[in-house]
């Protein structure tokens, strides 16, 4: 493809079959276990031409080699085994509950130690890293929406001699690219925005080094953290639409932190995009644009925070984010979710439906 083409063309247009008559459009699903002897893919667990189209969109836009994974955290898990035994891990103090959760596991039966730090404090990064074998990213972080500077970080990272890992998944390729601000590793849950119709698990990996490509790829077919083809192929298939479905959401976002900001059972909106946010002139400097995701806390009434989630009739009271529907959640409901994030904190996912109707149900949540 034409290199300067712009990233919503791209997510258009990358991973298409070569345009000669009768080709179809698109890749589809090939269901089979397996191959013809004599060719290069040999068996289902190596390869598949959705995995590879949805790999090459993907990659295109995050500037490396892609890898599709079963999930999310089958990508996080593969990613974190690239640490030696006994190696150190610096991780975020709030990130995806289940990365965490991943972490602690592993450290429990002595495979690794973890630091955990508040990523949006570049300082206490710095301080930790030393000595570390991997630096673990989320920016924006699920779901207190910090922010953190990821070229400080990767630079700080790459001093240390650390893998630098960027969860990508709240940003999604097309508001920011990690690879160039200086990450090694890109991880997505794929499941989120990517596919982005709440219909389907999967993750990705994406790095422009081919040694970690090499590495990762070895795992993934010798553990088989595989995807279906169906599953890749629905993953393209949502992918196509991202930067349609995400100028939607995000410009929903804005104007429902502006309303929130000024409603009085607010006590706090949390999103990079509004002026005053901790977050917001890094957020400018490194994403082109804040996203689709805001967390609001209620003044400490946890209880009342719940009554809200519960009280929604367009707005689906439901975990996972970045689909075409407004979702939220008291993520404190969940057992494993970080004892920091504030009981009353909920996070909202904000859907492609009209704004208007958006405020109406959430500012008749709010009263209830
Ligand atoms: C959901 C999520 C994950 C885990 O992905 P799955 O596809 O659910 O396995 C990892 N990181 C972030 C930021 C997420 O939101």
């Amino acid at each position: 493809m034409t290199p300067d083409l712009d990233p919503s063309t791209v997510v258009v247009h990358a991973g298409r079959p070569e345009r000669v008559p009768n080709a179809p459009l698109g890749e589809s699903p090939v269901f089979s276990s397996t191959y013809i002897a004599g060719g290069d893919r040999g068996y289902g667990r190596f390869g598949n031409d959705a995995w590879t189209a949805f790999e090459e969109t993907l990659g295109a836009l995050e500037g490396g080699r892609a890898l599709t994974f079963a999930s999310g955290m089958a990508a996080a898990a593969t990613v974190c085994d690239l640490v030696p035994v006994g190696g150190r891990v610096v991780a975020p103090q709030h990130a995806y509950s289940g990365v965490l959760a991943m972490l602690d596991q592993q450290a429990e039966s002595g495979r690794l130690t973890v630091v955990r730090v508040d990523v949006s404090d570049t300082e206490r990064v710095v301080a930790a890293v030393a000595g570390a074998d991997m630096l673990w990213i989320e920016s924006p972080t699920n779901p207190a929406m910090e922010v953190a500077d990821l070229p400080a970080l990767a630079a700080a990272g790459h001093a240390a001699g650390a893998t630098v890992v960027v969860d990508n998944t709240f940003a999604t390729p097309l508001l920011q690219q990690p690879l160039s601000l200086g990450a090694d590793i890109v991880m997505h849950s794929a499941t989120k925005f990517i596919a982005g119709h709440s219909d389907v698990v999967l993750g990705a990996v994406i790095t422009a080094n081919d040694d970690l490509w090499a590495a990762i790829e070895l795992r993934r077919r010798s553990v088989g953290s595989i995807p279906g083809p169906m599953e890749a192929w629905l993953g393209l298939r949502g992918l196509r639409t991202l930067a349609l479905r995400l100028e939607r959401a995000q410009s929903n976002a804005a104007f429902l932190a502006d309303r929130l900001l000024a409603h009085p059972r607010v006590s706090r909106v949390r999103y990079p995009g509004l002026p005053d946010d901790p977050g917001h002139a890094r957020a400018a400097a490194q994403m082109s644009g804040f996203g689709a995701i805001l967390a609001i806390e209620l003044g400490g009434d946890a209880e009342g925070a719940q009554r809200v989630c519960e009280s929604t009739r367009l707005w689906v009271h439901a975990t996972s984010l970045g689909g075409v529907e407004s979702m939220l959640e008291r993520r404190r409901r969940w057992p494993i979710e970080v004892p920091t994030i504030p009981e009353d904190l909920i996070r909202l996912s904000v859907g492609i439906e009209h704004p208007d109707d958006l405020w109406a149900d959430l500012d008749q949540a709010l009263k209830v």
